[in-house]
């Protein structure tokens, strides 16, 4: 988060009147209600994921796999993304699937070999080449390193994304495509496939919509770009937000929508590519703001009272006791008897302070600031008549999250405002068990990950506080 000097607080403040009676937002035809028991129309469920039991081998060919179980996994993956491939390309897209003309597996930590020009001595990575028409993965560090830290579906996102490219590639959809479309479109295929895998359709490989979808979804949050990449470099892949986005477009609306993505669409929606240069967000990322600091906590304020307009009387902020809330580690909660959000200060610094390679840490300052703003919208939900408990007000609370984010994304409304990086930090907080951003007043968080983000880029996307209340109720 970015904060800025005391004087230009005064002069934004005027300037976001202007904007406010400048903008009124109106909605046209009401938004359908999201049920919060399901994911994009599926059963929230949270059994394993994986290959099924007693599943035969598919017996694809690799070259230089060592026959452990890490390679029949990712080779097992392949050949069920084919099959995918094979029911859905001609369906959409009028074309037969060609299979993959190469298989490699390598141990990045091993001698190397060389795939398309490269040499995968010390590559971890999974990757598809299109001049051997190959997909070649990392049997020695990234998968089994997915596999433990994860879980199977990690791997199963992992070799389908890289399938997705094979896809593009047959499609000629890669020909000077940036390179940022491309792995936003190879994301989205990701989730078309592990939508039918959820729907029960695939024979060899299962997905919990909870649990499992948590697992792609933090694949995706870690493998993201960091926050000094700009959305147009060469080899960018979207920072967490942008690639969670682009897979849940896939998981809800199939194939031919990830088709529809190119490079107006990703420019348009892009959150990384809005904080201008690599050096700029570098340097911005690097800043982060404790919450214990007094003019960062009336600056939060105020973004949020700009934000939500109020009748009555905003609740104020202050340090004390959990209020009202069942789980014990609720760093911050909404008591509407007294009007007050009480934090845990220590506890909001600590998942404030990002994560240091080798050391403790927690996620960064906005899922902090976020957190806070959460339990603000409680009041906001009180005022509007909605309940402050169950699900549909924990989406609720996430959704106008999200819209409060949207209201300091350039800074031009308050002192407050949005660094590059600040959304994946929204995102790792709502992978978390006890997400807050997404949690009633009783601090019981909404069960699916996928369905948190979801509400939260609602918010965001929209930037209409109107919606959360006609899609959340
Ligand atoms: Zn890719």
């Amino acid at each position: 988060m970015k904060r800025r000097s005391g004087w230009t607080i005064l002069v934004s403040l005027f300037a976001s009147t202007l904007f406010l009676t400048g903008c009124a937002a109106t909605v046209g035809g009401a938004a359908q209600p999201v049920d919060p028991t399901q994911v994009a129309g599926l059963a929230v469920s949270d059994g394993p994921s994986g290959l099924k039991p007693g599943v035969l081998d598919a017996g694809l060919p690799v070259t230089g796999g060592d026959g452990g179980a890490i390679d029949k996994l990712a080779a097992n993956a392949v050949a069920d993304v084919q099959r995918y491939w094979r029911e859905h390309l001609p369906a959409i897209f009028d074309r037969e699937f060609q299979p993959l003309a190469n298989l490699v597996s390598y141990d990045s930590a091993g001698r190397g070999r060389v795939i398309c020009g490269t040499s995968t001595a010390g590559l971890v990575n999974a990757f598809y080449c299109s001049g051997d028409d190959v997909v070649a993965w990392d049997r020695g560090e990234l998968l089994p390193m997915l596999e433990d830290s994860i879980g199977p579906a990690a791997v199963m996102a992992v070799l389908a994304h890289e399938i997705g490219h094979a896809v593009q590639f047959r499609l000629g959809l890669a020909a000077a495509t940036p390179s940022i479309v491309k792995e936003q479109q190879a994301d989205c295929y990701t989730g078309s496939y592990l939508r039918w895998v959820a729907e029960g359709k695939s024979p060899m490989f299962q997905v919990s919509t909870g649990r499992g979808l948590n697992e792609v979804l933090t694949a995706l949050f870690q493998i993201r770009d960091s926050a000094g990449v700009a959305f147009d470099d060469d080899g960018a892949h979207g920072n967490a937000f942008d690639r969670v986005s682009a897979f849940q477009f896939g998981f809800t609306d199939g194939p031919a929508r990830c088709s529809m993505i190119d490079e107006a669409e990703v420019e348009g929606r892009s959150t990384q590519g809005g904080f201008g240069s690599a050096a700029a967000n570098e340097e911005a990322a690097a800043e982060n703001v404790r919450l214990d600091n007094r003019e960062a906590l009336s600056d939060l304020t105020t973004s949020l009272r700009q934000a939500f307009r109020l009748a009555a009387t905003p609740p104020t902020l202050t340090t004390g006791a959990a209020c009202g809330v069942t789980t014990e580690d609720a760093l911050a909660s909404y008591c509407s008897e007294s009007n007050q959000i009480n934090l845990d200060l220590d506890g909001l610094v600590r998942i404030g302070t990002p994560p240091r390679r080798g050391r403790q840490g927690g996620i960064g300052d906005f899922a902090a600031f976020a957190e806070v703003a959460s339990r603000y919208t409680l009041a906001v939900q009180q005022e509007g008549g909605f309940r402050l408990d169950g699900p549909v007000a924990a989406q609720r609370t996430a959704c106008l999250t999200g819209f409060w984010a949207s209201t300091i994304v350039d800074g031009k409304r308050g002192s407050l405002s949005l660094s590059p990086g600040d959304l994946d930090e929204a995102i790792a907080e709502m992978l978390t068990q006890n997400s807050l951003i997404a949690a009633d007043v009783r601090g019981r968080t909404l069960p699916a990950g996928f369905a948190r983000v979801a509400a939260f880029r609602d918010g965001f996307s929209s930037g209409s506080q109107a919606t959360c209340g006609e899609k959340y109720r």
